[in-house]
């Protein structure tokens, strides 16, 4: 059932004894540290967990008696692991502080109910004892959350779903299936595919997120183009509010005023919790391929993207690097080896075919019956071409689908050696593009530059477009900079808040999947504007009129 928490980091990403990626490999920390301006990198491990504590316990004996006497003592658990495990989620932010040894924002106690009725029942009790509750699936938030606001001077309990995770049915005449809400995704994935059909959700987080974050934060896999973000392929939920078991519609459409599944995804955990949902599933693909092409330039490649969707060629996934992501993880993969013969023919053979210095590598997938994918292929060749692309061939997409759950686990490492790593998304439509695209990445560099440890030193801001759509395309960056130690937090704050306020500024949304939590709560104040916010915070209230779940976070 679910994952036990003591084999995953308490402090970082994934599996507590995943092999260091980078152990070893010197040469690739002097290379990092020239990139970023850098003389050396600084070695900044984080705090033993054996020397930290949280804070003390702020439920009463009764309350955590009345708590048992609902779920069994089993089910609730108050140790220094468990709470520093659900303290925070997994942004840049929170790491900082846990690997400070910052457990201030630790839950009292961690709750894992089994069924809808418990939590109802917790939620009753909840609302007379006057504790918060703050849903969690698998903490992968990178937003905030999940992390308990502490300025909410009540006790906290976090819900931890993990432990309600089954498959409950496939209806294969609709194309749906329903499944509990704390499924994660690899088990999710494999009832669904012994029964011959997929979700097709892939974040990149999948192997530590579940079913219900997936809703809560309206998440896009890796493959959207063909399956779709939750918000398009949630049919229905059931959820457990303080006024009592909310389920939602489940017609494929219907004209009975809006849709109410809207409200459930993006709702974060503070409409109520999600304990089951149905989704749409599809027959699992005959075929699948990903193959490589690469661009002379980043407009080039986009443009084909454009033209891809608007002339209706299905993909599964079009993943468009700029060249400076393109650089950096074609450079990373190979620091200390000696420039091989045939790396050396393919760079000669790329400048022969006009790709100039920094081209930009785009990751095409196609999924479906062989027919299908053998059209998509071929449509996509041919708009690639015309935008003066070139294939590279199957093996960049086999090599990219082998390691796309891996990269998140270079960032405890980097982590260790001075570095900031950070993420940040947006979306925006065909014609604010460019400018979005120019205006986040000028941001992030001007306020790393800012805020860097020593003058000349800066960061690396690499970007790509993540998903499309006919009328636009999600933009996502990933930016690496050395430590301001003196203020860490400072730095944080500046960069996130020049790079979002410039996606405010140029037409773009202050999150395409990873929601809004606490640290996105400002800019979608202002992306949704005033009557909009008051609409939503009407609902809250009406909902859940004690501001028992997860307070503190998008609603303010
Ligand atoms: C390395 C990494 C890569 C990532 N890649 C992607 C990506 O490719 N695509 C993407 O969309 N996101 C990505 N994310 C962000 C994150 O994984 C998603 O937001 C994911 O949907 C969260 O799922 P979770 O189960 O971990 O939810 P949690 O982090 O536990 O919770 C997220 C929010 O949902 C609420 N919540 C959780 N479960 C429920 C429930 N059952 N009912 C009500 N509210 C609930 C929580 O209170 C919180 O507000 C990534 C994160 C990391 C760290």
């Amino acid at each position: 059932m679910g994952i036990d928490r003591k084999e995953l980091r308490w402090n970082g990403w994934g599996w507590r004894d995943f092999e260091n990626p980078l152990e070893g490999r010197e040469e690739a920390w002097v290379w990092m540290a020239d990139q970023l301006g850098m003389p050396t990198l600084m070695a900044t491990p984080g705090k033993r967990f054996e020397d930290l504590s949280p804070p003390p316990n702020q439920l009463t004996p009764s309350a955590l008696h009345d708590i048992a006497a609902i779920v069994g003592e089993t089910q609730l658990r108050t140790d220094n692991f468990e709470r520093a495990f659900h303290a925070r989620g997994q942004s840049y932010k929170d790491l900082l502080a846990l690997r400070d040894g910052d457990l201030g924002s630790a839950p009292d106690a961690i709750v894992y109910p089994r069924s809808a009725d418990e939590i109802l029942r917790l939620m009753e009790l909840a609302a007379q004892a006057g504790f918060s509750i703050v849903p969690f699936g698998g903490g992968s938030s990178v937003v905030g959350g999940v992390t308990p606001d502490k300025t909410d001077q009540r006790p906290v309990i976090t819900l931890d779903l993990t432990e309600m995770d089954d498959l409950l049915q496939v209806d294969e005449t609709s194309g749906t299936a329903t499944a509990q809400a704390g499924i994660y995704g690899p088990q999710l994935e494999h009832a669904l595919q012994v029964q011959g059909v997929t979700l097709g959700h892939y974040p990149q987080s999948f192997e530590f997120s579940t079913l219900g974050g997936w809703i809560a934060a309206r998440g896009a896999g890796q493959q959207s183009n063909r399956y779709g973000k939750a918000e398009e392929w949630l049919v229905s939920a059931r959820v457990a509010t303080p006024s009592g078991l909310w389920s939602t519609e489940s017609f494929p459409a219907s004209a009975a005023g809006p849709n109410l599944n809207q409200m459930v995804s993006g709702s974060e955990g503070a409409f109520g919790v999600v304990v089951d949902a149905t989704f749409r599933v599809r027959k699992t693909p005959d075929e699948q391929e990903f193959r490589g092409y690469m661009f002379p330039t980043f407009e080039a490649g986009a443009e084909a993207i454009r033209q891809i969707n608007q002339a209706d060629v299905p993909s599964a996934m079009l993943r468009l690097s700029d060249s400076d992501e393109t650089f950096f993880f074609q450079s990373f993969g190979k620091i200390g080896e000696k420039e091989s013969f045939s790396d050396a023919l393919a760079d000669r053979y790329l400048k022969f075919r006009g790709m100039g210095e920094r081209p930009c590598l785009m990751i095409a997938g196609v999924e479906g019956a062989a027919p299908d994918v053998a059209r998509s292929k071929h449509d996509i060749g041919n708009t690639v071409g015309a935008h003066g692309g070139i294939s590279l061939g199957s093996g960049p997409g086999a090599s990219w689908y082998g390691s796309r759950f891996a990269s998140p686990y270079l960032r405890d490492p980097m982590m260790d050696h001075g570095l900031g790593v950070d993420t940040l998304e947006t979306a925006a439509s065909w014609s604010h593009i460019r400018a979005l695209y120019v205006a986040v990445k000028e941001a992030l560099s001007g306020a790393m530059r800012e805020t860097a440890p020593r003058p000349g030193a800066h960061g690396l801001v690499m970007g790509h477009i993540s998903h499309s759509y006919e009328d636009g395309a999600s933009l996502y960056f990933t930016y690496v900079f050395p430590r301001a130690l003196d203020d860490e937090l400072g730095q944080w704050r500046k960069i996130k808040s020049a790079a979002s306020d410039a996606i405010n500024e140029n037409g773009g949304t202050i999150s395409h999947h990873h929601g809004v939590g606490a640290d996105h709560a400002k800019w979608a104040d202002r992306e949704k504007g005033e009557i909009g916010m008051a609409i939503l915070r009407a609902v809250k209230k009406e909902i859940d009129p004690g501001n028992l779940l997860n307070p503190g976070k998008w609603l303010g």
